[in-house]
């Protein structure tokens, strides 16, 4: 039986080991922390369960890409989700629209509700246009569609910004930034491509949703896929260093023991592993090229917990921000004015249906504004970072009390706890706490997209760093790791079948 040892216990080295264990190999991974998943980590306080960075995802809906693995790995029937809908606030105004997912019901009620406010004519066809747009866009991307990549397969056209795709619809302000909301989803800027744009809002509008008992149980639900196969997925083991002989990859240490495999498979952040490898193994070309990636925006997230039956749950997920925020620099504002716009996310009370027993709010923040306590670590920061936190935190507040309509929120409010882009920094081990890895541009494709095969024979790479991020870009990703391994379409094409089995 073929080994694989798995640098890095997240989403992309889970679901890398799950396609690898069901293709027959022995997996081992290896995580730092004493909980696996990466950004699929729950924690609890008290009754209390909070998820920390997968909140909404899509893929999910009847065709969706994450679905059909889940039923190929065998684990669709665990699945425990439920779908969303967004709901746009207006922090300055009190407007807000809700918007149904699937294609035509989202154009139909952004159609209806910008006609009535802005008395033009035409708005159905540009937001229909924009639509058809983004899906052709996708088409680029055969594995967004589930589709075998062919022999001949051209990297997707990235010269095409997503500010330029919005900006060629319309004139109107108002309607640019409303089309521009789920740039919070991969932290854009100017020169994120129209590609990456298209994708995550494609993956969004077809269908949202959310894990009922936290994102930790689908990490567990990978695992055990691993596990099932023989392998193992083993805690609290940070990898420290990475032995090459030659071309190929000949050991794997922890501080706990020393791996071998046949098969190496990095989850890490690129940069931290690069760290672990001798300086050889690596041609200076491609650390310049790590070493000056520049990363996407990072976060403070703000965890409320609710008092018993004070907030009614209805499955929104909202997005609050001030009518002249900057959505393709949502990040950074002066500290006095932070935050730009915050998403927010009730989940429902499985003791008392029907009312939400947390809401966390993920607001972006550059790293700039924790720099100054960079060199500290967790539970060890000076008193000044925690009444920082505690200001930012009461500043971000306003944004999220609109939520609470029927009932004044603060009432409803039970504790508060906020991370920072330092925590998102030292739990992931993400450089500069960033939110979804390093940022792809339109004016560096070099940087926006790398193989999972690397110069030596035996290591490859997985996770967000390499292509997309989040649920559906990040599995994705997993799907062409495993196959560089396991041979050419060879698992996107058992996907396939097992769809047409049913
Ligand atoms: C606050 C926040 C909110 C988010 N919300 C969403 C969302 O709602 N929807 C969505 O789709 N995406 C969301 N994302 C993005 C999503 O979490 C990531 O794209 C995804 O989890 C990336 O998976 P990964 O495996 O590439 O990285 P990670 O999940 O970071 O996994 C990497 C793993 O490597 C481990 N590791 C690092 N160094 C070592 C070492 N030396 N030895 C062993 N292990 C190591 C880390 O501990 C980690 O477990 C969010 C991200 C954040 C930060």
């Amino acid at each position: 039986m073929k080994t694989v040892c798995i640098m890095g216990g997240g989403l992309g080295g889970l679901m890398t080991g799950a396609l690898l264990a069901k293709e027959g190999y022995r997996v081992t991974v290896l995580e730092k922390n004493h909980i696996i998943g990466g950004g699929l980590q729950s924690f609890r306080r008290g009754e209390y369960l909070f998820d920390t960075g997968m909140h909404v995802f899509g893929g999910m809906g009847a065709n969706g890409q994450i679905r059909r693995i889940c039923r190929y790995l065998g684990i669709e029937d665990s699945l425990d989700i439920e779908p969303r809908c967004d709901t746009l606030m207006d922090a300055d105004t009190g407007e807000r629209i809700t918007l149904p997912f699937g294609r035509e019901a989202w154009t139909k009620k952004w159609s209806r509700s910008f006609s009535s406010k802005l008395h033009v004519d035409g708005i159905e066809d540009t937001i229909k246009g924009y639509l058809d747009r983004m899906y052709d866009i996708t088409q680029q991307e055969p594995l967004f569609h589930m589709r075998p990549t062919p022999e001949d397969y051209v990297l997707p056209d990235t010269s095409t910004t997503a500010k330029e795709l919005i900006d060629g619809l319309t004139d109107i302000p108002l309607l640019k930034a409303a089309l521009s909301y789920l740039v919070v989803f991969y932290g854009g800027h100017a020169d994120s491509p129209a590609l990456l744009h298209s994708l995550i809002s494609c993956a969004h509008i077809d269908g949202t949703y959310t894990f009922r008992n936290g994102s930790l149980a689908f990490a567990k639900l990978l695992a055990g896929v691993i596990e099932a196969a023989g392998g193992e997925v083993r805690n609290g083991e940070a990898v420290t260093a990475v032995d090459t002989a030659g071309r190929r990859v000949t050991a794997v240490h922890t501080e706990a023991g020393t791996y071998t495999a046949d098969h190496y498979v990095s989850d890490m952040p690129i940069a931290r592993l690069l760290d672990m490898v001798p300086e050889k193994a690596f041609s200076p070309a491609f650390r310049s090229r790590i070493g000056s990636a520049p990363y996407t925006m990072s976060a403070m997230t703000i965890f409320i917990g609710l008092k018993p039956r004070t907030l009614s749950y209805n499955r929104e997920a909202y997005f609050s921000g001030h009518t002249d925020a900057d959505m393709w620099r949502m990040e950074e504002c002066a500290e006095e004015r932070w935050p730009n716009i915050v998403f927010a996310l009730p989940c429902e009370d499985k003791e008392n249906p029907g009312y939400a027993s947390t809401i966390t709010a993920v607001c972006p923040m550059s790293y700039d504004a924790v720099e100054r306590w960079a060199n500290s670590r967790t539970g060890h920061r000076p008193d000044e970072y925690y009444r920082w936190k505690e200001r930012m935190v009461q500043q971000a507040m306003p944004l999220i009390e609109p939520i609470g309509f029927e009932v004044p929120l603060k009432e409803a409010i039970a504790f508060i706890d906020a991370g920072s882009p330092l925590t998102i920094r030292d739990y992931y081990g993400t450089p500069r706490g960033a939110m979804y890895g390093i940022h792809r541009s339109s004016l560096n494709p070099m940087q926006s997209s790398l193989s999972p095969h690397t110069r030596l024979g035996n290591l490859y790479l997985t996770g967000q760093d390499v292509n997309f991020h989040g649920m559906v870009g990040t599995s994705l990703t997993a799907i062409l790791t495993a196959e560089a391994i396991a041979g050419h379409n060879v698992i996107v094409n058992k996907i396939n079948d097992t769809i047409w089995k049913q």
